[in-house]
């Protein structure tokens, strides 16, 4: 069986319209990814074009020439504009409408003169720079998720040469006025790619979003929302399954008194002292070390490498800067103190919980101690 040139187009047509509306559902449902309905639009777009175009090829009317040019150009700029926002998150419709508005300019212009020879070059030309655009948006954005990217650049960039194939075919045959819609082998084999290239580019771009989508629910899941520290759940899976030697330490931290802070000037202001308290914590956590709100006022350290020193002065470093610091609150400014307690692993290597456990001893310890100070406890295991 072959296929004649309405029937690919006839293809194109529902593969799209079914992509179209597969979008248009996406973006129902996640109205925060604005890029959907840009994309929805960019490929509805696309669709109408593929059915004026088909009408053209019948019927070689240039104005129903020029406006189909129009379609497919607007709606390729739209596909420019999504695939930038999908990479920065921000709204490109000024640069995109600019794209729709100039793009069809030469290709509509000659059409409308009769050099629909012309006219067609130039569509193909436009149509391969706004594909080779959006082939850029992604390439630029690839380190997102390398495989799925690529190979939506790669699909976008191949679309983009079958534009290139059939303006080369057009030049070569030399003539500005055709009378009817080019027909030649370069036509069938981008048609043919426009087919694959847009079930492929479907796929993989809802794939994408699904998990760029999964990716920011599982980042989620795992912060504190008040403040955003990793929460018990991360600290926990990052180290749950860890073996402390001797190098390596927690240290949790309780903040002192916090009860009279929600009593005497409500819940909201002691929200704002444990954020202080998570910002000087995150401002001395380095690299490799996890910091954690456990729950309500209590937060810990863990220093997967450090010497007992060192532990000690990060969590006195805490402790003062805390102490020092005033807390805006509504009209006023309080002040707090956290104690600290301090535990390290041990040639044994015990695991996470244990040390955590022998750090809440010596934080007790300081709280039993009179608060605001840093206690620290060697880990003795009885054997
Ligand atoms: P201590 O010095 O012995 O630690 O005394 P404390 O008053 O801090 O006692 P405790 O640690 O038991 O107090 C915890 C309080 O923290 C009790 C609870 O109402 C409050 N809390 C827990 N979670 C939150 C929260 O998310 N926001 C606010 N504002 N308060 C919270
Ligand atoms: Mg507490
Ligand atoms: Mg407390």
């Amino acid at each position: 069986m072959t296929l004649d040139y309405n029937s690919l187009l006839t293809a194109l047509g529902i593969s799209g319209g079914c992509l179209a509306v597969t979008l248009l559902m996406s973006w129902s449902v996640a109205r925060a990814q604005a890029f959907l309905l840009t994309w929805a639009a960019g490929v509805a777009l696309i669709v109408v074009y593929v059915v004026l175009y088909g009408f053209y090829v019948d019927y070689p009317d240039p104005l129903l020439g020029a406006i189909s040019f129009v379609l497919l150009l607007a709606g390729l700029s739209a596909l420019v504009g999504a695939a930038r926002q999908f990479r920065t998150g921000q709204s490109s419709l000024r640069p995109t409408l600019s794209a729709a508005a100039l793009s069809p300019i030469v290709p509509a212009a000659a059409m409308l003169l009769g050099f629909d020879g012309l006219g067609f070059i130039a569509l193909n030309v436009a149509a391969a720079l706004l594909l080779s655009a959006t082939a850029g948006e992604y390439w630029t954005g690839r380190a997102e998720a390398p495989g799925p990217i690529v190979g939506l650049t790669v699909l976008y960039a191949v679309t983009a040469f079958g534009f290139v194939l059939c303006a080369c075919v057009l030049i070569g045959d030399g003539r500005l006025v055709l009378g009817q819609a080019p027909q030649n082998w370069a036509e069938d084999v981008s048609l043919a790619i426009s087919i694959a290239g847009m079930t492929g580019i479907g796929a993989l771009s809802l794939a994408l979003n699904h998990w760029r989508m999964a990716g920011k629910h599982r980042q989620e899941a795992m912060t504190d929302a008040l403040t955003g520290l990793l929460n018990r759940r991360a600290l926990f899976d990052r180290h749950g399954s860890m073996r402390f030697g001797p190098f390596a330490a927690v240290i949790v931290f309780d903040l002192d008194g916090f009860k009279s802070i929600n009593d005497d000037h409500g819940h909201a202001a002691g929200d704002r002292v444990i954020r202080a308290f998570a910002e000087e914590l995150a401002a001395s956590t380095q690299r490799r070390m996890s910091a954690a709100r456990l729950g309500g006022e209590e937060f810990a350290l863990v220093l997967p490498r450090c010497l007992p020193e060192q532990a000690e002065q990060i969590a006195e470093r805490i402790r003062a800067a805390f102490a020092a610091r005033a807390i805006p609150t509504d009209g006023a400014s309080l002040t707090c103190t956290v104690s600290a307690g301090i535990a390290f692993g041990s040639e044994d290597a015990p695991g996470f919980e244990t040390v955590l456990r022998q750090a809440d001893k010596a934080l007790y310890a300081a709280k039993r101690g009179g608060r605001n100070r840093t206690v620290t406890r060697t880990l003795r295991l009885v054997s």
